[in-house]
């Protein structure tokens, strides 16, 4: 069985059809992320490592270092015979991926280059509930704005912004349906964010915190690799992420590990969300 692609495409070429197109961009993923796990390999691994052809493979590394993603670190010798191999690394100093949260008492910014070197990491005492979400969303901007300010003169250009939100959300308008320990209610967080951001024209994305803590700990924390697990938060609120056969379970509209609004107490407090006696109470 092969993973090859019909990629045949050279850069500069002529513009592809849509297909090609976000194929090509997942095989930069692809080898993006296998150099990132192994730090360094030659051509003929990651064909390996990927199922890829290693002509395809020659493709794609032409543009990563044209992009400057990845760098030539060395010949590796294999053996007493057979050719030289030239490895390549990520290289990424000049990339960068800006993570934010925003909790019930504190803003803060993680942002790192490709490498994963830390350029800006900053935790802002903030009262969310206390000052409405207007309030609240032109502090996170202006958090925001200092972050990718500071990223940029550490040399690296953010990619992206995660902002992760104690509450449910619709990821794919970016929109918070609820969060009931900060009183927010459908507020359109991803437009409102990029509004703020302007002129510095970076994407932001808006998710559950569980979920993005589930991400990361299965990505490159304590449970780095695990491909079935459950990730619990509890601060003020009670929420769960699942990642399941390695992915993150979503659930049919999105509210996969919510566990904090399950009732628990049929006598018991009234919660932020309205009912009586959810977990979180
Ligand atoms: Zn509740």
């Amino acid at each position: 069985m092969t993973k090859e692609p019909h990629l045949t495409r050279a850069p500069g070429g002529a513009a592809p059809p849509a297909g090609p197109a976000v194929l090509r961009r997942a095989n930069l993923s692809l080898v993006l992320r296998e150099l990132r796990e192994h730090r360094s390999l030659s051509r003929a691994d990651i064909a390996e490592a990927t199922g890829l052809h290693r002509a395809t493979v020659s493709n794609l590394m032409a543009e990563l270092l044209e992009r400057r993603l990845v760098r030539e670190v060395g010949v590796e010798h294999v053996g007493a015979i057979g050719r030289p191999r030239r490895t390549v690394a990520l290289h990424g100093a000049h990339v960068g991926a800006l993570g934010m949260e925003i909790n019930v008492d504190y803003i803060a910014v993680h942002g790192t280059d490709l490498s994963g070197r830390v350029l800006v990491e900053r935790r802002v005492v903030y009262d969310t509930m206390g000052n409405g979400p207007d309030s609240a969303v032109r502090r996170l901007g202006l958090v925001a704005k200092e972050a990718v300010e500071a990223m940029r003169r550490a040399g690296a250009a953010p990619a992206g912004i995660a902002v992760a939100v104690p509450g449910l959300v619709d990821v794919t308008r970016g929109v918070v349906t609820l969060a009931p320990n900060l009183y927010w209610h459908n507020l359109p967080l991803a437009d409102q964010l990029s509004s703020i951001l302007g002129s510095l024209h970076v994407p932001v994305r808006v998710d559950n915190d569980a979920n993005l803590a589930a991400l990361a700990e299965y990505t490159s924390g304590i449970a780095a690799g695990t491909p079935d697990l459950v990730y619990l938060t509890g601060e003020v609120g009670v929420g769960g992420g699942i990642i399941s056969g390695g992915k993150l379970l979503r659930g049919a509209d999105g509210f996969s590990g919510e566990v904090g609004h399950l009732r628990v107490d049929p006598n018991g407090d009234e919660c932020g969300c309205g009912r009586i006696g959810c977990w979180e109470t």
